[in-house]
């Protein structure tokens, strides 16, 4: 009886060691999770600290201003003004979608320097020194369009003929205005190798005409702050889509003809 009760404390001593090492494996396997995400947790904060809380660099270039007003609406506004009400919109929803923004002007001046022989030439130069200086994934030009005949209406994007990825974030931009502002607009992302500011800019840009000053309706429309914001979120949207590589699109046409203001 006694050998046989010394067998069954042995057996049961025996069975509360294993209980004893499983509690310590389990416990152990549990640090070491808990060890492996601390790890993965302190690493992504630290990569989010050295990107200061932007992935991306995006200039806004609000045309004209100071002495320069842009295209005068039929309703008497100045494109420089609806151009600036727009770009602040869009700075707006871009810092809050990981875009650190660099605006080319945040009031109504020009970037040339009083009593410059050229004020015109000294402004896009200007513009042009500021965009390169911060080296921007993309830079997105704001204008309003005008033409001789009323009729004419719609939003359009220009990009430097040269470039891919300019080519690229028009065709998304377009895209985005036409769905969000008037899905009956057939006007089509275009190229342009004329104008200063694409051919004298290395970087991803695009000029974006909001819409026609000289069309009574757009003019109207352009100048209502629900619009002016509806209007940045349709540049938003195309914006991100081009930065985070969602770049699907169709082969569309280019069937317009009317200068850009
Ligand atoms: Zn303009």
């Amino acid at each position: 009886m006694v050998s046989l009760k010394m067998k069954e404390n042995a057996l049961q001593l025996l069975q509360d060691k294993r209980r004893v090492c499983i509690c310590l494996a389990a416990a152990m396997l549990l640090i070491g999770i808990g060890l492996f995400h601390a790890g993965r947790a302190v690493h992504t904060w630290n990569e989010r600290s050295a990107q200061k809380g932007a992935r991306y660099t995006v200039v806004i270039d609000p045309g004209h201003g100071g002495f320069d007003p842009g295209k005068i609406g039929i309703n008497g506004v100045y494109e420089k003004d609806i151009n600036l009400a727009i770009a602040k919109e869009l700075k707006e929803i871009l810092e809050q979608n990981d875009c650190k923004v660099v605006m080319t002007r945040t009031e109504d001046t020009g970037l040339y320097a009083e009593g410059e022989s050229n004020r015109k030439i000294a402004d896009l130069r200007k513009r042009c020194e500021v965009i390169d200086s911060c080296q921007p994934d993309v830079v997105i030009s704001v204008h309003q369009n005008s033409f001789s005949q009323e009729s004419s209406k719609g939003a359009q994007v220009f990009y430097q003929t040269t470039s891919k990825e300019g080519k690229e974030l028009a065709l998304l931009l377009q895209k985005q205005m036409v769905a969000s502002l008037d899905p009956k607009n057939h006007r089509t992302a275009k190229a342009n190798s004329d104008y200063y500011m694409l051919k004298n800019t290395a970087g991803v840009m695009v000029i974006v005409e909001c819409g026609f000053l000289s069309n009574s309706e757009e003019a109207e429309l352009l100048c209502r702050e629900d619009y002016q914001r509806k209007v940045a979120w349709a540049i938003a949207l195309g914006t991100m889509q081009y930065l985070e590589g969602n770049n699907e699109y169709g082969n569309l046409q280019d069937r317009s003809g009317e200068l850009f203001g």
